[in-house]
């Protein structure tokens, strides 16, 4: 099943590192240079409610954190992680940083930090101001070495996060330098990998193919969020072979979809693209308990190819609302199979996250307007396949 994009992505804006008035220097500076830098952290404003929850070891961890977290970077020899590093220290040297400790994390009780990504996320009342880290104190307990392990990758996660990474948006670089640096046990090859290269952006296809592998490898969550960095790549260039490509390679990772076969089929017959991929997708027969949704999947898979592939956002527009969510709605109140209701319940899935994707892509406001009717029906459909649905009537 394709998950839109439910992740609690608590910072999502993203600015240049310009803002920090710190250009980013040609080469990377040496080790011994940076981590001389690092020793004088005592720009680190750790409050008290850290220390007081934590004791005074809180800052050697932090401290420890930071250390270990550029020395790996520094030690990948990539253009990107180099960068990283100096872009943390300096920043650090520059800006200082706040790290505030609070019980239930600043905005959520299932986070265990957040960090600012720029001035945007500054929160006045609490006097915190970018760059700063919140640690919910409640995630944490030091005598637990797994957890001061987790402690001390979460630091450093959310330290790159006051870079102006963030998820979601552009490489995931987060996830991946925390990954190839705290988690060796882990398939952590690929995530170094990801975390050292240098990418245009979140659309380069060599970033792409990495976190691809990555996620793949790992059953990392964020392949989530490759669909959205796939259909940005595809909004901007559409028809692009190698993007459309990695589409149906995500959806088919994700657990394979009756829209993923007909999109590949169409991409094979229209010889839009002919990976072994798309070839192997494109040669799936479909199982006779499919048929009932045959119809519907052939016209969102037509409409995601009018729209990713040949930019026709106006006549996708039209596939889609040629659609006939009525008698979708009928079939799921008539069925009560398990499978059935499931399967309706991904094609309206589907449907809702190809039309936030329109939404993006299309220019002019009547068909805005459109897509946003075509949104509020799938909006007042009733496809959530539930047992409590049945006992209450
Ligand atoms: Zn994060």
């Amino acid at each position: 099943m394709r998950l839109f994009l439910l992740l609690g992505i608590l910072f999502l804006s993203f600015k240049a590192f310009a803002q920090y008035g710190c250009e980013v220097k040609s080469g990377p500076n040496s080790l011994d240079d940076l981590l001389r830098s690092i020793k004088k952290l005592n720009s680190i404003d750790v409050r008290s409610s850290c220390t007081k929850k934590f004791g005074t070891s809180f800052t050697n961890y932090v401290n420890e954190s930071l250390n270990s977290g550029i020395k790996c970077l520094m030690n990948l020899s990539g253009k990107g992680s180099a960068q990283i590093a100096e872009k943390i220290t300096s920043l650090i040297k520059l800006k200082g940083t706040t790290i505030e400790c609070e019980a239930n994390g600043a905005k959520s009780t299932t986070s265990i930090a957040t960090a600012s990504i720029n001035e945007a996320n500054n929160i006045p009342s609490k006097n915190l101001y970018h760059p700063y880290l919140v640690i919910n104190s409640d995630a944490f307990d030091f005598k637990d070495s797994n957890s001061l392990d987790k402690f001390k990758a979460t630091i450093f996660h959310e330290t790159i996060h006051n870079i102006s990474y963030g998820h979601g948006e552009g490489p995931e670089i987060a996830y991946s330098c925390e990954d190839c640096c705290f988690h060796k046990d882990q398939n952590n090859k690929l995530a170094c990998e990801v975390c050292a290269a240098d990418y245009q952006n979140g659309a380069d296809s060599s970033y792409l193919q990495k976190i691809i592998s990555w996620a793949n490898a790992t059953g990392r969550t964020h392949s989530i969020m490759l669909d959205q960095l796939t259909y940005d790549g595809l909004i901007k260039s559409p028809g692009s072979k190698q993007l459309l490509e990695v589409l149906v390679q995500l959806e088919n990772a994700h657990g394979q979809t009756l829209v993923n076969i007909f999109t590949s089929k169409m991409l094979l017959e229209e010889k839009i693209a002919d990976s072994e991929i798309v070839k192997s997708i494109a040669e799936i027969e479909v199982p006779k308990k499919y048929e009932d949704f045959i119809v519907i999947a052939k016209k969102i898979a037509r409409a995601r190819i009018d729209f990713l592939a040949k930019g026709d956002y106006k006549l996708a527009l039209k596939d889609y609302r040629s659609i006939d969510l009525d008698s979708l709605q009928k079939m799921f109140d008539k069925d009560e199979d398990p499978f059935k209701q499931s399967q309706i319940f991904e094609l309206w899935l589907y449907l809702n996250d190809e039309a936030e994707y329109l939404k993006k892509a299309v220019t002019s406001d009547s068909d805005k307007s459109e897509v946003e009717d075509f949104q509020f029906k799938l909006a007042l459909m009733n496809v959530v396949q539930t047992k409590s649905k049945k006992e209450k009537n």
